[in-house]
């Protein structure tokens, strides 16, 4: 059974390519598969954003689909970038001034509580659509720190790893990960043990 991701992301297919692998996958991400197409993210939400760029791949292909959507939601920001995450600064920003207007914006307000945000949507052959979701909280720190991970990374504080996700490993971010808990819930379905 084929599954594709619809992701240009080497790491994004590498991550999945982990999870799905022992359910008898084989994970080809869309560049593989020789699609080419780029969607516009026009939804409102990540659930939708997800169901648009994985409807786009599976009106193309036979096969099974995975597409994902993820942000970062800012409580003093009412929920900004969000959706927005990756345009925020505009389109060509780099990852450091995505991060910079963040801490801008936010200033000295004291409420600094923040969570990562995944939607996967997933897409059978068949045409039958499950999503799941997967968050992480934590807060938005004063300054960067550390220079891991991509994005919001350096200017996210997670509670559980009690470290920047900037200054985890990659190993320690999938532990706790908005996109790694999106995608185990969409595992613990396909594989039949989804909790009650
Ligand atoms: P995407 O939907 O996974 O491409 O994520 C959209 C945007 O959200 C990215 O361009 C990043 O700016 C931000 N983002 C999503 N996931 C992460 C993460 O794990 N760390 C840091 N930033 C992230």
């Amino acid at each position: 059974m084929k599954i594709i991701v619809a992701t240009k992301n080497k790491n994004k297919v590498r991550e999945i390519t982990d999870v799905f692998s022992p359910l008898g996958f084989e994970v080809v991400s869309q560049t593989d598969a020789g699609i080419d197409i780029d969607v516009e993210e026009t939804g409102d939400t990540f659930e939708k954003n997800a169901l648009i760029k994985a409807r786009a791949i599976a009106l193309v292909c036979d096969d099974y689909v995975l597409a994902d959507d993820s942000g970062l939601c800012v409580d003093a920001l009412d929920g900004r970038p969000g959706v927005y995450s990756a345009r925020y600064a505009g389109e060509g920003a780099t990852d450091k001034d995505k991060y910079t207007k963040l801490l801008t914006e936010l200033g000295d307000e004291k409420n600094r509580r923040a969570k990562f945000v995944t939607s996967m949507a997933f897409i059978t052959p068949d045409g039958a659509e499950i999503i799941t979701n997967g968050e992480v909280i934590g807060k938005i720190t004063k300054e960067p720190a550390g220079d891991g991970g991509f994005g919001y990374d350096p200017v996210f504080y997670s509670d559980e790893l009690e470290k920047t996700f900037g200054e985890a490993t990659l190993e320690e971010k999938n532990t706790v990960s908005h996109r790694s808990r999106a995608l185990k819930a969409l595992y613990d379905i396909l594989s039949g043990e989804e909790k009650e």
